[in-house]
């Protein structure tokens, strides 16, 4: 049946990635930075390792951006079981974004990861790489923050494509390639259930 609960691995799968998409001509890769200005939940191991190469970051910001690195994150983490450690912690905002965020939409993180690590993601925070995509109380789902307000991140029905094709990156990041073709099986799947009147 449609409605009984879809996972791959740990993972509890929203529908909606099969059933929601962009509208022609949209999607996260005409990115407008919106979602970076209010900063991300970190894990707190993603956390140290970014101040693990604070000094290299600094050379990565412009100067609508702070050096403070004092000020990087929030004084205090919180519990939440959707982080790797179990403890997530924010970053701050400064100049109404995030610290990391450069004037030009770039994240000072990832253009440090890209041109010293040889990997743009490498230390890229989890959440800012799946985003749209997130995994909300172990659910993996698609992450409505900015529906309505960037176009970029803004889902319709009766979508070209749905989530699963336009956020491949995103999901084959999270899921792993094998996780993404069960997902891609999965989809056509309950589609199908649903056209037989399944649900
Ligand atoms: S860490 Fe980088 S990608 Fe993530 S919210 Fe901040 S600026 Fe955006």
């Amino acid at each position: 049946m449609a409605t009984d609960k879809l996972y791959i691995g740990t993972y509890e799968v929203d529908p909606i990635l099969f059933t929601k998409g962009f509208a022609n001509g949209r999607g996260p890769f005409q990115c407008e930075s919106k979602c970076c200005s209010s900063g991300v939940w970190t894990d707190v191991s993603e956390q140290r390792v970014i101040m693990e190469h604070k000094e290299s970051i600094k050379k990565y910001m412009d100067e609508t951006q702070t050096q403070d690195d004092t000020v990087w994150f929030d004084p205090d983490m919180i519990d939440d079981a959707d982080f790797v450690s179990g403890k997530a912690i924010g970053t701050q905002t400064f100049n109404d974004k995030c610290v990391f965020l450069l004037k030009d939409g770039r994240c000072s993180v990832q253009l440090f990861s890209k041109e010293e690590l040889g990997d743009a993601w490498k230390i890229k925070p989890f959440y800012c790489i799946a985003f749209p995509i997130c995994v909300a109380e172990g659910v993996l789902t698609f992450d409505d923050y900015q529906q309505g307000c960037a176009q970029c991140c803004s889902v319709v029905d009766n979508a070209e494509l749905s989530m699963v094709e336009s956020c491949k990156a995103e999901l084959v990041y999270v899921l792993g390639a094998e996780g993404y073709l069960q997902l891609v099986a999965m989809k056509q799947q309950y589609l199908d259930t649903l056209q037989k009147g399944g649900q």
